[in-house]
């Protein structure tokens, strides 16, 4: 399974990556950093050993959003790609709808509703953690 390659990039097509297999976890983060970081409500994330993530082509612009975390995102256009955290130095999320069919892993459970707007509601009935699935 692991040969599986699944191709993505960002909205402008400078960037383009792969991912090779199943992704270990596939989330809806919630959170307030994600939010502002995407400008959109929730983000929906997958993770990768880094081994079975490669970026083909692009040029990313990397942002610390707090002491452990990178983010990245396309230089042009703006996309959100990766998220890497110092405590998981051998994982990379990925931005699930980058990926060029984005229902390709759909996501498990939702994270962080506790940062929600109040005027956002998923009846989607996966499990949904107030902050991370372990602490829940
Ligand atoms: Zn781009
Ligand atoms: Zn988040």
């Amino acid at each position: 399974m692991t040969d599986v390659v699944t191709e993505g990039g960002c909205v402008c097509g400078a960037i383009r990556y792969h991912v090779h297999g199943q992704p270990t976890n596939s989330m809806i983060c919630h959170c307030q950093t994600c939010r502002k970081a995407a400008g959109a409500p929730v983000v929906a994330w997958l993770t990768f050993p880094f081994a079975r993530f490669s970026f083909v082509c692009g040029t990313l612009t990397e942002f610390r959003s707090s002491p452990p975390v990178v983010r990245t995102f396309c230089s042009l256009c703006g996309t959100p790609l990766t998220y890497m955290h110092a405590d998981r130095s051998t994982e990379v999320d990925v931005t699930t709808c980058t990926l060029d069919d984005p229902e390709a892993f759909p996501p498990s459970y939702h994270s962080w509703v506790s940062h929600d707007p109040r005027w956002l509601h998923f009846h989607d009935r996966l499990p949904a953690y107030k902050t991370t699935r372990q602490t829940a």
